[in-house]
């Protein structure tokens, strides 16, 4: 079996569209969706995130902001920045760059975001509603990989959802989503006992561990959905021989530029799945499309407005 690729770029590019047109009807109605992005310091893969994130908000006809405090602000000097986009109403999301630098209270400074604009979806308002099935702000990983799913027209009612890993951002809410949408789910961490036995049990497996590679053929039920979130830059030959060893021009890419993105799951298993998500182009592309949906519909939600861009949990 090869599996069949679930390609996030084309899914993202129909999730744009949509958003256009949402974005266009807001506007006749005299509405701008806004996000304002605080970036702290001079981290430069902050920048490079914080760049595509506005480059989303001006492709769609977003509004856009930036404040850069710089790396030596205070957690009080945080908090007034938030305050005073809390306070004003044409921002509709408010994103906080992850890392803050040490002396700041990163967790304080997200929950002083107004759940109402907390389109990363990490405030602890946001996540208890998710776990109770009220409309929120849902992070933004774990729901593009539900559209993702949704859109590839994979049955998650009744399947046996297996997620690896249990991080506040990706693990825990793909975990609600999916039970939300009835499939049957286990949650794995570094401490679940036959982790290749609980994973075989899987019609849909959600693989967010940042192990490179690490989900290998024999682990995936043939026919099986496996969406790879793992982002992971490999440097090691011995490490890419063992991932690219039937991917020759893979490999041959590697020793050109010395290094190469790998997801947590081994290439190799899309000889065995029914359904795989590639690293890149698969996953990644979605984070950014669901916080663009996010700040539209938190617009419309900040205006009593029912959303209709993003669906609610
Ligand atoms: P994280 O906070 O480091 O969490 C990793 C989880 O994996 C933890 O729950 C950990 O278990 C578990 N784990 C680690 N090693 C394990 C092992 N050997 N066996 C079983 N479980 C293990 O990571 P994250 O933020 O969720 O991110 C996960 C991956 O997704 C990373 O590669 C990250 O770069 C990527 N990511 C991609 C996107 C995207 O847009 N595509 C977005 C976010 C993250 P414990 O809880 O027991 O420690």
């Amino acid at each position: 079996m090869t599996a069949r690729i679930l390609d996030g770029n084309s899914i993202r590019d129909q999730i744009y569209s949509e958003l256009q047109n949402e974005i266009a009807n807001l506007r006749a109605e005299g509405i701008r969706p806004g996000l304002a992005a605080v970036l702290v310091g001079d981290n430069p893969a902050s920048h490079i995130y914080v760049k595509s994130k506005i480059a989303a908000c001006e492709k769609l006809g977003l509004g856009s902001w930036q404040v850069t405090p710089p790396a030596s602000v205070s957690t009080a000097e945080m908090l007034d920045v938030i305050a005073d986009l809390n306070s004003r109403d044409d921002v509709d999301g408010i994103l906080v760059q992850l890392p803050l630098p040490p002396q700041v209270d990163a967790k304080r400074v997200l929950e002083s975001v107004d759940p109402a604009k907390d389109v990363d979806g990490f405030h602890p308002v946001s996540l208890g509603r998710l776990v109770s099935g009220r409309p929120t702000l849902v992070a933004c990983t774990p729901s593009g990989i539900m559209e993702i799913l949704r859109r590839s027209g994979i049955v998650i009612e009744g399947a046996n959802a297996v997620v690896l890993g249990r991080s506040d951002i990706v693990g825990k809410p793909m975990a609600l989503l999916l039970l939300h949408a009835n499939a049957t789910v286990t949650i794995c961490h570094s401490k679940t006992r036959d982790l290749p036995g609980v994973v075989r049990r899987a019609d849909i497996v959600v693989a967010a561990l940042g192990r490179p590679a690490m989900v290998t053929s024999d682990w995936v039920r043939p026919g099986a959905t496996v969406i790879d979130v793992g982002i992971n830059r490999i440097t090691d030959n011995a490490e890419a021989s063992r991932a690219f060893a039937n991917f020759p021009a893979r490999l041959e890419q590697f020793h050109k530029k010395g290094t190469a993105i790998i997801g947590d799951v081994h290439p190799d298993v899309a000889k065995v799945a029914g359904a795989l998500t590639p690293v890149p182009g698969g996953v990644g592309p979605l984070t950014i499309a669901m916080l663009m949906a996010n700040t539209v519909k938190a617009a419309r939600l900040r205006r009593g407005q029912r959303a209709s861009a993003a669906p609610v949990v």
